[in-house]
């Protein structure tokens, strides 16, 4: 693979050398290095390459900030236009500028073809890669795949609040900032947690810090509905979590009981007065004491080994 530097190219245009103050969008996790290593064509299936023939793709060490608006700084994207000079800026930074040149004060003027080519071409690895996201994504797109991409960061749940954090930090913001009771659990263990009858959440914290949410939604003149959740469990497999939940009858003699076996659901924004997929009902007088006393049981499944 045969390596260019393009550290050294002559930016007239004022287009690479300036440091960024901006970015958009729930990006970087680390400090990102000033330069990567951008691919020409897909990631996948890449052409194969004719030994000595010159062909297929070649790496090159490019500067990124060279691919990106020099006034707004987010990626460019296709179309990019450009002045007489050959100046370019994104569309809404032209928009903006009333569509003159902010070096030499012309007018747009054309397409600079050849740079919507490179941007198109020029492949990255998801922002999220060290995460686990395998997606390699245009330059030019980058930015919308890291929005969205599944390994990016989940919104908290809980109405009204903005939080964005990775799994494994959820804790901290639901004991800290929402100060909803909480307990540890082993998988295919149960264990028994209390809550009371008005409290709408408990949280319940695994040996592999993935959290779970216990909701507890009163239904009018019926009872409470109750089902456990998962924030967010888009990068794994749904069908690796069940649970059983189990509430045992406080009022007098009685001993029967009310119980659930289902799947875990993965929740992004939870609205009150709103259960999703299977819930347990609880009737109303069950708990006479005001307090539930509540079995839980999550099931994992085991990581399948292939045998050789
Ligand atoms: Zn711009
Ligand atoms: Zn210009
Ligand atoms: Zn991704
Ligand atoms: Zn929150």
């Amino acid at each position: 693979m045969a390596k260019f530097s393009l550290d050294d190219v002559d930016d007239e245009g004022g287009v690479a050398k300036r440091r960024k103050t901006q970015r958009g969008g729930g990006g970087e996790t680390s400090n990102p290095p000033s330069q990567r290593e951008i691919k020409g064509g897909e990631a996948s299936n890449p052409p194969q390459k004719e030994t000595g023939g010159g062909g297929g793709e070649i790496g090159v060490t490019i500067d990124p900030d060279l691919l990106d608006c020099s006034i707004c700084f987010y990626p460019l994207c296709p179309p990019v236009n450009q002045c007489e000079n050959g100046h370019v800026a994104c569309p809404s930074c032209w928009s903006k500028l009333q569509h003159k040149c902010h070096i030499c004060n012309l007018q747009v003027q054309c397409r600079n073809i050849a740079l919507e080519k490179v941007l198109e071409a020029a492949h990255l690895p998801c922002t999220y890669a060290n995460l686990g996201c395998r997606k390699s994504v245009s330059y030019s797109q980058r930015q919308v795949h890291t929005d969205t991409c599944e390994f990016g960061p989940s919104s908290c749940p809980i109405p009204g609040c903005a939080q964005k954090a990775f799994s494994g930090e959820w804790l901290g913001h639901f004991l800290k900032d929402h100060r909803f009771p909480c307990s540890h659990f082993i998988y295919g263990q149960s264990c028994t947690i209390r809550f009371n009858q008005g409290d709408p959440y408990f949280t319940l914290f695994g040996p592999d810090k993935e959290l779970f949410l216990l909701v507890n939604e009163p239904v009018l003149n019926i009872g409470n509905a109750l089902a456990l959740y998962c924030i967010d469990l888009a990068h794994l497999c749904q069908n690796d979590f069940s649970y059983e939940l189990m509430v045992d009858t406080d009022s007098g003699s009685n001993t029967s009981s009310v119980q659930l076996k289902s799947q875990v659901v993965s929740i992004k924004e939870w609205k009150r007065g709103e259960v999703r997929g299977s819930f347990l009902l609880v009737p109303l007088g069950f708990s006479l004491s005001g307090e539930m006393k509540v079995h839980v049981l999550i099931n994992k499944k085991l990581d399948v080994i292939p045998l050789d």
